[in-house]
């Protein structure tokens, strides 16, 4: 680690230690480090045969394909084969257990793109995490008869055991419906309570206006900068008291996504990019590592 880092890191430290909050960041780049990435072309060809088979590389060219052309049932083989994988196999990764320590005894809130659902498996109060972008859990009707979400997993368990492996496709009979109406469900994303953690969120933020604030992202890079990235950057702007602090490193060039740790040039002293791995840094600030 270079000079400049180590004391950034310090910095990082010192504002965690004497900030009246913490709001912190968390996007891809958190799960990543912690062992869950959706880059990883060794893991792609070992959990997804077919879709190697198809052409893809790793979990990264598929991520949010809800508009590509594929069938129903290859979409739905699909969700329920990545989903299944990300809740099931998949284990809680160590990397969120030690940001949870990190956070002990401090007024926290966390924002967060990934919908892998980390956060909760960890144990933290998910009155505090606001899951910006939904998770996997739940599913919805395609035609949005009705605002109501459901459990996604027993329907999901179900597609991934009726998977035809030659052809990569759930039969018609097994694709997930909506109770209420009968039309195609689809991944919800965004429960039904959505609105009530973005609330949960705006009023962390609001009543933080006057207060000594530590602004900590983990793994933000510019996949969905408009969710965590940008609005950090205005939030840091508009609290006087407030500091950036931008953890993330450049991910494996090649889909068109790098980290991009730097911050504004008009932000000044008050933001620092720290080029760090999310698990190293929070290694280092537990003091597992110097
Ligand atoms: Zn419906």
């Amino acid at each position: 680690m270079d000079e400049r880092t180590l004391e950034d890191l310090s910095r990082l430290k010192t504002e965690l230690a004497e900030a009246d909050r913490v709001l912190v960041g968390a996007g891809a780049g958190l799960s990543a480090s912690a062992g869950l990435s959706y880059l990883d072309e060794g893991a792609f060809l070992l959990h997804f045969p077919e879709m190697y088979r198809l052409g893809y590389r790793c979990q990264y060219e598929l991520v949010g394909m809800r508009d590509s052309d594929w069938t129903p049932g290859r979409k739905w083989a699909y969700w329920a084969t990545h989903i299944c994988y990300v809740r099931e196999t998949v284990p809680s990764l160590p990397l969120y257990g030690k940001l949870l320590r990190l956070l002990e005894g401090k007024d926290w809130f966390v924002v967060t793109s990934n919908a892998d659902r980390q956060f909760l498996r960890a144990g933290f109060d998910m009155d505090r995490v606001f899951e910006y972008q939904g998770n996997y859990d739940v599913l919805a009707c395609s035609k949005r008869c009705t605002r109501h979400t459901w459990e996604s997993l027993p329907a999901l368990r179900e597609v991934k055991a009726h998977i035809d492996h030659e052809t990569f496709e759930c039969p018609e009979e097994f694709i997930p419906r909506c109770p209420y109406c009968g039309e195609y469900a689809e991944i919800g994303f965004r429960p039904e309570n959505h609105e009530e953690g973005f609330r949960r969120y705006a009023d962390f933020v609001n009543s933080s206006a006057d207060l000594r604030l530590c602004i900590l992202e983990l793994g933000v890079g510019f996949n969905t900068p408009g969710v965590i990235r940008w609005p950090f950057e205005r939030f840091c702007r508009l609290i006087p008291r407030a500091t950036l602090f931008r953890v993330n490193r450049g991910y494996k060039d090649g889909v068109g996504y790098k980290g991009y740790p730097q911050v504004p040039e008009d932000l000044g002293n008050r933001a620092y990019p720290l080029d760090l791995d999310a698990g190293e840094a929070v290694d280092w600030l537990l003091g597992e590592k110097t």
